[in-house]
This record gives structure tokens, sequence and C-alpha cells, in this order.
């Protein structure tokens, strides 16, 4: 199923691609990267800097999991200088890559770069997903890994901004460090290390930092819980004193929002970064990615 929620920030990625970052300073000069979906476009953002710009092919407001490509964009895939994607996560773009017969020299394919995880048991092979969870982003380790692929790569195709392309590298570099340093810091220590999700996107980072997923919904959020499943998670949030459902931008709160009013717990947002929306448009991936952990201490108690 497809949702849309209100989209003025991506109006004008969706009419005129090329003119489209997923930021301000987006401009159309330098060489064109087409990045699948919000966090690999921060990224190649932040490497590239001046030297690029990123059309970013999940327009915001849209979940990635759902993306069907315009002609446009299609073209887009054809004919920029770099594509970053992740494999078997958004079959639409593994499609257009593979028309476009675009192999390894000018693409990264992320899912190649980190240790992939299985998806949470039972969340495997439906509707058509892959076995693995793609939600790699989630892990500010893993988000190292891809800013030093992007380095490289542009550095490869543009070898006369290398040294720029290193500098901006080694600045994002940093910024994941903290940021990695920032949750080890804050959750090593918690009154319950449960998070209960909208959708399993939190796999990666609550196995990074020694919490434990229970996503309401499975790992895309357009699958919905049966009655059964829901009275398992209801019982367990009581069971278990958990004070906070979690829900997110870009999903439906209203599964959250029953389980919350059954147990008496509360809601709050946990922003699995798929993409901007127009609540989030002023943030990038690093204020995201901090407020996710004030939440979870906050939810967790954690001292
Ligand atoms: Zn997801």
């Amino acid at each position: 199923m497809k949702k849309k929620f209100p989209v003025l920030v991506g109006l004008a990625c969706a009419l005129v691609l090329a003119a489209c970052g997923s930021g301000p300073g987006a401009k159309t000069t330098g060489i064109q990267v087409a990045a699948s979906f919000y966090p690999l476009a921060f990224v190649a953002e932040q490497v590239g800097g001046t030297n690029v710009s990123v059309a970013n092919l999940t327009a915001p407001g849209i979940e990635p999991h759902d993306l069907e490509l315009k002609p446009k964009q299609v073209g887009a895939v054809q004919d920029a200088g770099l594509v970053i994607f992740e494999s078997n996560f958004q079959a639409a773009i593994d499609d257009a890559i593979g028309q476009a017969g675009r192999d390894s020299k000018d693409t990264i394919d992320v899912a190649k770069l980190v240790k992939l995880q299985p998806l949470p048991a039972g969340e495997g092979g439906a509707n058509g997903h892959a076995e693995d969870d793609p939600h790699v982003w989630l892990d500010p380790v893993n988000m190292i890994a891809v800013t030093e692929a992007v380095r490289a790569k542009l550095s490869a195709i543009d070898p006369a901004h290398a040294t720029a392309y290193r500098t901006n590298a080694t600045v994002l570099t940093t910024k994941l460090k903290a940021l990695d340093t920032s949750f080890s810091t804050a959750l090593a220590q918690c009154a319950t290390t449960k998070i209960v999700t909208s959708h399993a996107a939190f796999g990666y980072l609550t196995q990074r930092y020694g919490l434990e997923q229970i996503p309401i919904a499975g790992v895309d959020p357009s699958n919905e819980p049966s009655l059964a499943q829901l009275a398992v998670i209801t019982n367990l949030v009581r069971k278990d004193k958990i004070t906070t459902i979690f829900t997110e931008e870009l999903v439906s709160p209203a599964i959250a929002e029953t389980v919350a009013g059954a147990t008496g717990a509360k809601t709050a947002t946990l922003d699995p970064i798929e993409g901007l929306s127009d609540e989030t448009a002023h943030e990038n991936y690093l204020t995201l990615m901090a407020k996710n952990l004030s939440v979870i201490e906050k939810a967790n108690n954690c001292s």
C-alpha cells in the first residue's frame, strides 16, 4: 500500500528531479549523484559538498519501502555520474539499475558494505521482501562505512576534488563517531532494554547498543499486525512495564496508539529516518538520531 502524506517539501523534487537535493544547498552543477533514499543522499551531500548535486529518488514524505519510480527518475538512474542504493530494499531501484546496465564502477550498493542482519523471526520473505533487514543506516557505525565508500568512489570518478572529498568525509566520520559514542554512553544503564516500535526498523540500532526491539508491525510498515499479535504485544508492554510505544513520522500512528491506549503507556516519536517529512524538513540524519537517543533514554529510564 502506498502511503502519501502532505509533501510540500517534495513538490519541487517531483517536478524537477535534477534540481532536487534532499536538503538546503542542493544544486545542479558538478557530479550528478542519484541516491535511492534519504540517509544515502545525506552522506552524498556531506561528502560531495559543492562538487556534487544529489537527487534523492525517494521524495520527502514517501516511505522508501513503497517506492515506485517515475520515468524521469529511471532516466536519472541511467544518467547519474554515481548511483548510491541498497540492493534488495527497493525493487524499483534494483530494476532501474539492472535496466541501465550499471555496474560497480559507478554505483555503490550499501548492502555490500555492511554486515546484514536477518529480519526478526517471522518477518522474512513476506511481500517479496528479502530475508535480510534493510535498515542498516540506523547504526551510525554502518554510516561510517557508507561515508568511506562514497569518498572513495567520488575520488575515483573525480580525482581533481579528491582532497575536498577526503576533508568532508573526515568531518562526517568524526560526527558519526561522536554519535556512536553518545549512544553507547547514554544507553549503557537502562531500567528496561526493550523498545516497542511501529515497524521493525531498529534492529541494527538495538543490536549495536544492547537493546531489544519489539515491533508492532513487520519490517514493512504497511504490514498490519493480527489481533493475536496485538494481544501478545499488549501483554508484553504490561508485563515489562514499558512506558512508551514508539510511533514514527511516515507511518500512521493508529495501531501504536491502540496499544498505548490499552496499556496506559505513552507514545513518542522514534524516527527510522527513512525520509524527511514536512515536520522534519529542517532536520538531518545526525539531529534526528540525537533526538532518537534522547527519547529512548527517557522512555527506558537510562541513567
Ligand atoms: Zn522500514
